[in-house]
């Protein structure tokens, strides 16, 4: 079993200071990094620059970790996510590695059948509803739903959402996307209904408080 954790924009990669992933240009989500920043997540295919070489490079597959436990980008093409240990391709004779600094609150377990699922905060794309002009005190968050044992959205899924203490439950729409509201920056921890075998979704996000 292994842990990984998503590459987001601005990780370092391991040739050497100055070296770091790019923000990608057709983000589908953003992950909070530890001071509260909105990072967004690094794909398969975008680029990061290496301070060693002084070169920049396509990201591509370099951690061991089974493809279908990515995050698939449907928006643009079905690619895949980026995670630590993923290369870049610059002009190095050994490919750096980028150091999944950032993004630690998005962690992907392989191997072990622990993690069966994912949720991506304020997650956006062009097939996704546009999200709501938030009302007086409410912020409506996006979250992108998937199955990581198959890497598809769950789409048109019950779900009941614990948001602090209160429950929301809804559907998600036609591409997996579940529309939440709350009071800043709650807790939110989603659960969706499967028929058969039952599974229940963890929360990335931690409890903070506003
Ligand atoms: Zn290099």
């Amino acid at each position: 079993m292994a842990i990984y954790y998503a590459a987001v924009e601005g990780d370092p990669l391991d040739s050497g200071e100055g070296g770091r992933v790019y923000g990608t240009k057709k983000t589908i989500g953003t992950i909070q990094d530890e001071n509260g920043r909105s990072r967004s997540m690094v794909f398969i295919g975008d680029e990061g620059y290496c301070a060693k070489c002084g070169s920049a490079g396509v990201i591509t597959y370099g951690a061991g970790m089974a493809d279908n436990r990515r995050m698939v980008d449907l928006v643009n093409g079905g690619r895949r996510q980026a995670v630590g240990g993923d290369v870049v391709l610059c002009k190095c004779a050994t490919p750096p590695r980028i150091v999944a600094l950032y993004g630690q609150k998005f962690k992907i377990i392989d191997g072990g059948g622990g993690m069966l699922g994912g949720i991506a905060e304020n997650a956006t794309g062009a097939v996704s509803p546009a999200p709501q002009e938030p009302e007086r005190h409410r912020h409506v968050r996006w979250f992108y739903v998937w199955d990581a044992a198959t890497g598809e959205p769950l789409r048109n899924r019950d779900y009941v959402a614990d948001v602090a203490g209160s429950r929301q439950s809804g559907k998600t729409d036609s591409d997996g996307y579940a529309k939440i509201e709350t009071d800043g920056e709650q807790s939110v921890e989603i659960h969706t209904t499967f028929s058969s075998p039952r599974r229940n979704l963890k929360p990335y996000r931690g409890a903070e408080s506003g």
